[in-house]
Order: C-alpha cells, then sequence, then structure tokens
C-alpha cells in the first residue's frame, strides 16, 4: 500500500463518490487547466489508486499538493463526499513521504519555522518596519526594480502588509453596559504581529456588545498552518497548548477572528481524537468555538450603529463558506450597518488562492487565482474588499497591484474593522492602505 497505516484516507469515504462530476467546475484548480487530475474527482481516483499500492511521491504527491484545500468541492458535492476529511488524511500521509527538493525543504523549515512563533514574526516584523522607514520597500516596489526580483521574494513583498504601530489589547477587555457573558479571543500567531489592529476592533466589537473579552497573553498559534500543510505532531503540540490556553482562561466561548484558525480550532476534536489526555477536552473546545460573524450573529444585536457611508463588495473566505457553512452572518451584519452598501462578488466560491501558505508553496498557481479575484473584485465597482480572514485580503490586495490597473487603489478591511468604525467610531485606514495596517 502507498500509504503508511497510521490513518490512512477511508475507503468507505471515498466510496462515496459518483464520479459524477458536478464538483469540477467549483474546483479552482481545475479552472485553471481543465486537467482532470487536479480536479475533485481525478484526487480521489489518485488517492484510491496510492490507496491499492501506487506510489505517493511523483505524480500523486504533485496533483495532491496542488489541491489549495479549500473544500469547494464539499460544498458543491451532492452526494456528501467527506472530501475535507479524506484530504485532511492524505496530507499528513503526503507529508511523512513526500519528496521534496532542498529549495522547497528549506523554504517550508523557514516558513514553518517562524509563522507559528510570534516572537519570531515580531524579529520579522522589525525588519520589515526598517525595510519601510529605509525607503527600501518603496524602492523595491518600483517597476524596474520589481520585474527583477526573485518570484519568492517579490510574492512576499507583495503580500506584507504595510505596518503601522502595533495594538496592545489588555487581558480583560470589559463589557459595555451590562454583562451578557465571558469570551475568550483567539490573538493568533501571524495575526497578532502583523494585524494586531483587527484583533484590538475585534475586542472593542465584543465588548460594546456587552462582552467580557478575555485576551489570554501566553496564547500562541492554533496550529491551523501546519495541519493545513499535514505537519501532523506540529498541528497537535499547538492544538494541546490553545486548549490548555483556554480552559485556565475560564471562558465558555473562544471567539476567532480568522476563517483559517476557525475552522482547524473546530477540527480539533479529529486531531486530537487518539490521544487520551485531550480527546475529550478537544471535543469540547472544538464545540466552545465561534467565528466572529457566527457569534455576533448567535447573540444579537445590542449596540448602536454608526453609519459607515461607503460600498464594499463583501469576499466568502473558503474556510468560512465552505469548511464552516458561514456566509449569512457576515452579510446580515454588515446589512445592519447604515449607509453601507455591499455588492456581491461574481463566482464567489471560488478560491483566492491565498489558502494559508499556498501562495508561497504554489505561486503560479496562487498568482493566477489572485488575479482572477481581485478582477472580480475590481470589478464590482466597490470602494473596499471586506473579508473575516486575512490571509484572503493579503491575496487579493497583492494581486490588485499586480494588475497595475488605475481601480486598484480601494480598501481592504477585515469585517471587525467595518463593525468597530459602526459601534464604536473608529476610522478606517485609508482606502490605499494595506489590510489592517
Ligand atoms: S466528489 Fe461528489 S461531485 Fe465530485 S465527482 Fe464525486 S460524487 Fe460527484
Ligand atoms: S479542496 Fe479545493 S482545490 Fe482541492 S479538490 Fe476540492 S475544490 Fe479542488
Amino acid at each position: 500500500m502507498g500509504f503508511d497505516d497510521d490513518h490512512p484516507p477511508s475507503r468507505e469515504l471515498l466510496a462515496d463518490c459518483v464520479h459524477c462530476g458536478f464538483c469540477l467546475p467549483a474546483c479552482p484548480t481545475y479552472v485553471l487547466t481543465g486537467e482532470e487530475m487536479d480536479s475533485p474527482r481525478g484526487r480521489i481516483h489518485i488517492i484510491s489508486q496510492v490507496l491499492d499500492g501506487a506510489p505517493l511521491p511523483g505524480a500523486a504527491q504533485l496533483h495532491l499538493d496542488r489541491c489549495l484545500s479549500c473544500l469547494s468541492c464539499v460544498t458543491a458535492c451532492p452526494s456528501g463526499v467527506r472530501y475535507d476529511e479524506i484530504i485532511a488524511d492524505t496530507r499528513m500521509q503526503v507529508e511523512r513521504q513526500a519528496h521534496r527538493s532542498p529549495g522547497e525543504r528549506a523554504l517550508r523549515g523557514a516558513v514553518f519555522g517562524v509563522f507559528p512563533y510570534p516572537r519570531r514574526l515580531r524579529v520579522a516584523r522589525a525588519l520589515l518596519v526598517a525595510g519601510e522607514r529605509s525607503g527600501l520597500r518603496s524602492l523595491l516596489r518600483r517597476k524596474a526594480v520589481r520585474k527583477h526580483l526573485p518570484g519568492l521574494l517579490r510574492t512576499l513583498d507583495g503580500l506584507a502588509p504595510a505596518l503601522g504601530a502595533r495594538e496592545r489589547i489588555a487581558e480583560l477587555v470589559p463589557a459595555r453596559g451590562e454583562c451578557r457573558g465571558r469570551v475568550g479571543l483567539l490573538t493568533g500567531c501571524v495575526q497578532s504581529v502583523l494585524f494586531s489592529p483587527v484583533n484590538a476592533a475585534t475586542a472593542r466589537v465584543l465588548a460594546r456588545e456587552g462582552f467580557d473579552v478575555v485576551v489570554p497573553a501566553r496564547q500562541g498559534c492554533c496550529g491551523a498552518l501546519s495541519g493545513h500543510a499535514g505537519r501532523e505532531e506540529e498541528a497537535k503540540r499547538f492544538a494541546r497548548e490553545t486548549v490548555d490556553c483556554f480552559e485556565r482562561a475560564g471562558v465558555d466561548t473562544v471567539v476567532v477572528n480568522s476563517a483559517g484558525c476557525g475552522s482547524a480550532m473546530k477540527e480539533y476534536a479529529r486531531l486530537l481524537r487518539d490521544d487520551e489526555n485531550y480527546a475529550d477536552r478537544a471535543e469540547q473546545f472544538s464545540l466552545m468555538t465561534r467565528d466572529f460573524s457566527e457569534f455576533l450573529s448567535l447573540a444579537g444585536s445590542r449596540a448602536t450603529r454608526g453609519p459607515v457611508e461607503m460600498t464594499v463588495a463583501y469576499h466568502d473566505a473558503c474556510h468560512l463558506a465552505h469548511a464552516q457553512g458561514i456566509r449569512a452572518a457576515p452579510r446580515a451584519l454588515l446589512e445592519e450597518v447604515p449607509g453601507l452598501v455591499v455588492r456581491e462578488i461574481a463566482d464567489p466560491d471560488l478560491c483566492c488562492g491565498s489558502a494559508g501558505v499556498y501562495n508561497l508553496f504554489q505561486r503560479e498557481w496562487a498568482g493566477r487565482l489572485g488575479e482572477r479575484k481581485a478582477q472580480a473584485v475590481l470589478a464590482t465597482g466597490a470602494e473596499a474588499l471586506v473579508a473575516s480572514n486575512p490571509g484572503c485580503l493579503m491575496q487579493v490586495r497583492a494581486a490588485s497591484e499586480e494588475l497595475d490597473s488605475p481601480g486598484h487603489a480601494i480598501g481592504y478591511y477585515h469585517l471587525a474593522q467595518i463593525l468597530d468604525a459602526s459601534l464604536c467610531g473608529t476610522p478606517l485606514a485609508q482606502p490605499t492602505s494595506a489590510p489592517g495596517g
């Protein structure tokens, strides 16, 4: 057998596929290439072949690595095929067996050696700030210089947000008015260092809606980046630490404002199912995890909304819409803001190419998907893009800048920032600013 015996993908789940092909037009990689092996049905066939003994490294690995884990196929499939579980188990196998070049291994080592660790990220942030202050980043962004940059450096520079001052959040942000409950807030790894204004806005909105917000200082990465890449032991370690952290905080609900993190935390029960010390606790933790929009929607609005006169396009992050099934809640919250006009984006179910760190490992494919999404966003004529995942905002902004279109100077805001502007009167950054900066 091409897979080892540590949770290989389930034959029963694979057998649910009736090969109808309804998922093909929903799959971003199939849309790009028209190749069966880059479609969900093709990948299910590949995984079945590996179960029957075909080798995993090589062609199978290539087509599986290209999958974004966007889960658009799960939404599209009329037979209820659990591609999410199939690809999650497959990724762990790929990561254990993959043949990768020294360059790929070095890139993965650097990404997973820095991104999940806020302290190390703060060093990277300081370098970025120094690059901005010295004028180096402006120089790199000049067309004549930019076209000669190596692909990875160009991608990293394009994605990196413009950085203002870091906003620090107190460990307890008290409810305004009568307290309706006590919630924990995941601040995340990349989010806490590069998008601190989004976390601060989230805490202010929750407090304004009447919740005490507990923000444990010693929290770290939730493990989403590692889990989505199949790095099983690393993901488990981060998951255990996150469970421990919020158990100590004594909260009933953990609110998450990053779609990728929220979907990973709702999967802790599955990730830690073999761990006798954590299986039950992880299940409980998954049940108490709520996306920011999901939580506010369930709680019901209480605070007064002020006007935000703006036309925005709303982008469904895949890990919110497909992985968590949350589409109506963020739209309903935006609809409650006086003066705000919300436009829909064409082909909303197609991934923007961000997908965790896919845009660093599969740069060409991510770039093409980013370009499609940026064109669709700009075609709405909106003044700003709103999403519930910072990675999507970074990806679409970078792609729209690459388009070199005069219409690319729109704003990029997290949903929490729009609500913060409406509920708390916090001014939104100017439209030319990078997301969250
Ligand atoms: S995954 Fe679902 S939609 Fe796609 S071919 Fe199989 S049964 Fe059809
Ligand atoms: S998860 Fe996304 S990229 Fe992967 S097969 Fe499904 S639709 Fe295609």
